[in-house]
């Protein structure tokens, strides 16, 4: 027996439809990371009109400085556990710290943003009937007992330890999504966001990969933490902005994974980096945080089949695209 579910309120008209403008498409934690490459790739269409709402926590207007007083760009200091009334067509909802150090350093904050800032975004989706993406991640997997991890896969989350405010509030995240969708009929797509790196990365974010790549230039030894066979796949940014892109605009929820299956265990990502950036560093084995993933790489026959997508740039071509920008934002050039 099947639930009653009232039927889905239909979706008020697109506003660029209504008003017959371009598309505007608004960017939640768009100052970030990933989010300001995204930005670059939606400007480069001159019918889209891009706003950015960030809080700053780990994002910076460096990041989007070169479209600052741009007519079809604005940017707004906004935290999205506040609620948002603008007019958009599109979300892609990014905000959220990423790297453990930062969404570990106030987790309360982190289970608000996850939740209740999802929730405002729907909210705003719903009332302008805007479509809306959200970057969930690979951690949903937690430490997977399935490998490689297609969606299908439910999980093994730790749900009381120091990494849950990050991965059980994107899985809430997740099914305020699917509600919204089931319940309002709010166009909802869903990515699955596997390690991801690239220029613009906080240089002390704490993450693996600029962990490295700081520390070779520095010429400090690599901190490989225990065992260092634990394995991660890296994705370069630029193939993750397409993939989102591609899942916006196509007609899958979701959710996908988007990621590179191209999988290394720690220590050989710091072999890696000590061959292409400084043969002279050590390589050190320090101590592990608790719950560490030990293997993670995505299957991506959905994203091949109903995307038409896979990444680009192996590992170690983007390694070094990497080292260029960290080499100028610390100052260290290049020897010979
Ligand atoms: P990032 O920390 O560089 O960017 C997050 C942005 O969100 C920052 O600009 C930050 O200031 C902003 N933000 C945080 N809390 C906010 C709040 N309450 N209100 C408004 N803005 C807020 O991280 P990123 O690597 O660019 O990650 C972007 C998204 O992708 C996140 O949702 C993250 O969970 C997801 N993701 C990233 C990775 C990865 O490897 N980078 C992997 C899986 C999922
Ligand atoms: N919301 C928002 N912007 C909007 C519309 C709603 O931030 O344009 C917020 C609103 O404040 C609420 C949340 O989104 O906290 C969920 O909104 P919804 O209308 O779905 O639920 P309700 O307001 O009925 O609880
Ligand atoms: N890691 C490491 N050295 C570092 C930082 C991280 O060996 O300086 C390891 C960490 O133990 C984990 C992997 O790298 O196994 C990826 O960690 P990261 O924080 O980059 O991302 P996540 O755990 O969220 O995948």
């Amino acid at each position: 027996n099947s639930p009653v579910r009232p039927p889905p309120t239909p979706s008020p008209l697109r506003f660029s439809k209504f008003f017959q403008s371009n598309m505007r498409i608004l960017i939640t934690g768009g100052a970030g990371f990933i989010g300001s490459h995204l930005v670059d790739k939606l400007m480069e269409n001159e019918k889209n009109e891009v706003i950015v709402a960030d809080n700053y926590f780990t994002g910076s207007k460096d990041n989007l400085k070169k479209w600052i007083g741009h007519p079809r760009f604005e940017l707004i200091r906004h935290d999205v556990t506040e609620p948002l009334l603008i007019e958009v067509d599109q979300i892609y909802h990014l905000a959220c710290p990423a790297s453990p150090i930062f969404y570990k350093y106030n987790p309360v904050k982190t289970i608000k943003t996850n939740v209740i800032g999802t929730l405002n975004m729907l909210g705003l989706a719903k009332r302008v009937g805007a479509r809306i993406l959200l970057t969930s991640t690979s951690e949903v997997y937690g430490d997977p007992l399935v490998h490689p991890q297609d969606e299908s896969y439910w999980g093994n989350v730790n749900p009381i330890g120091v990494r849950s405010c990050y991965d059980e509030g994107k899985r809430v995240a997740e099914t305020l999504m699917f509600d919204y969708h089931r319940q309002h009929g709010i166009e909802i797509r869903i990515a699955r966001i596997f390690n991801t790196y690239g220029p613009r990365m906080n240089i002390d974010d704490g993450r693996v990969v600029s962990n490295f790549i700081a520390q070779a230039i520095r010429g400090e030894s690599l901190t490989v933490q225990a065992p260092g066979t634990q394995t991660r796949s890296f994705c370069y940014v630029s193939d993750m902005v397409d993939g989102l892109i591609r899942l916006m605009q196509g007609e899958n929820t979701g959710p996908i994974n988007i990621g590179n299956p191209g999988e290394f265990t720690m220590l050989e990502l710091a072999e890696n980096v000590k061959e292409l950036i400084n043969p002279e560093v050590e390589i050190a084995m320090v101590e592990n945080t608790p719950d560490d993933p030990r293997q993670r790489k995505p299957d991506i026959t959905k994203a091949k089949e109903l995307l038409g997508w896979e990444p680009k740039i192996k590992l170690r071509d983007g390694l070094p695209l990497m080292e260029e920008d960290f080499r100028l934002r610390l100052g260290v050039a290049r020897k010979n």
